[in-house]
């Protein structure tokens, strides 16, 4: 049987983006053998249960994102702007008991081993969870000597960035940095190979780097590839609800623009 997975993060409850996700995941790999979530499935967006159904009709597995952590008041809210305080509240009050305690059994990182490679999930990055955003070379190689795991899989920025660590020699390493682009291929490498990963699938509910499309990878384990995609979902659905809710309304506004 096929053994493909679906990687994703920054759902932010926006129900036409998974469900798009979904579809386009089905039809170039056939259903998930399993969903690896890098957090922040809930807050922003006006569909919070709605995501948590959809995840838990599939072996998902999940770590907490900052909004998860806020929402549970295990994390400063005050951190947030006032637009986000308002979600936050909304969130909390619209969030069923049983939604309510998916979020509370989320950890914040998860290792997972595959037949190619090891793997940390965490939403901002393996050494602070819910916090760092890893947007360059030098916070990527301090992650990879944070990680145990050969690779890692990250959220928490929006963004579709990965970063690839080579070994040339027992001290020296050389980091770099890409964006990945619609249907852009990574090797992932195996426990031989000097090369390892920390990877971002970009914002699947939210995307930040310009491109309104839904974000998302396909890791196929046999051929130990990784393949983003970029995927055009119902805007005006999800921004239609968010505006329903009364949600501040720069979080409809920016879902057009990619931002
Ligand atoms: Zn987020």
């Amino acid at each position: 049987m096929a053994n493909n997975i679906l990687i994703i993060s920054d759902i932010h409850a926006n129900l036409a983006a998974l469900q798009a996700v979904v579809a386009d995941f089905i039809a170039q790999a056939g259903q998930p053998s399993a969903v690896w979530c890098m957090g922040d499935i809930v807050d922003y967006g006006a569909e919070p249960n709605e995501i948590i159904a959809l995840l838990q009709q599939y072996p998902t597995i999940c770590v907490a994102g900052n909004h998860e952590l806020a929402v549970l008041e295990l994390e400063e809210v005050a951190l947030f702007n006032p637009d986000a305080r308002k979600s936050v509240t909304w969130t909390q009050q619209h969030l069923t008991s049983a939604s309510l305690d998916y979020l509370r059994s989320l950890p914040r990182t998860i290792t997972i081993t595959t037949d190619n490679a090891d793997f940390t999930l965490a939403h901002g990055s393996p050494r602070d969870p819910s916090w760092e955003y890893v947007l360059e070379s030098e916070a990527a190689a301090d992650n990879f000597l944070a990680m145990e795991t050969t690779h890692g899989l990250i959220g928490h920025s929006h963004l579709p960035i990965y970063f690839k660590m080579i070994q040339m020699d027992n001290k020296h390493a050389g980091v770099g940095r890409a964006i990945g682009e619609h249907d852009d291929v990574l090797k992932v490498g195996n426990y031989q190979t000097r090369e390892r990963l920390l990877v971002n699938p970009g914002g699947l509910g939210q995307p930040r780097n310009g491109d309104p499309r839904a974000s998302y990878i396909i890791y196929d384990v046999e051929s130990a590839t990784m393949r983003y995609r970029r995927v055009a979902y119902d805007i005006k659905a999800t921004q239609a609800k968010i505006r329903a809710a009364k949600l501040p309304e720069r979080f409809a506004k920016r879902l057009e623009r990619g931002t």
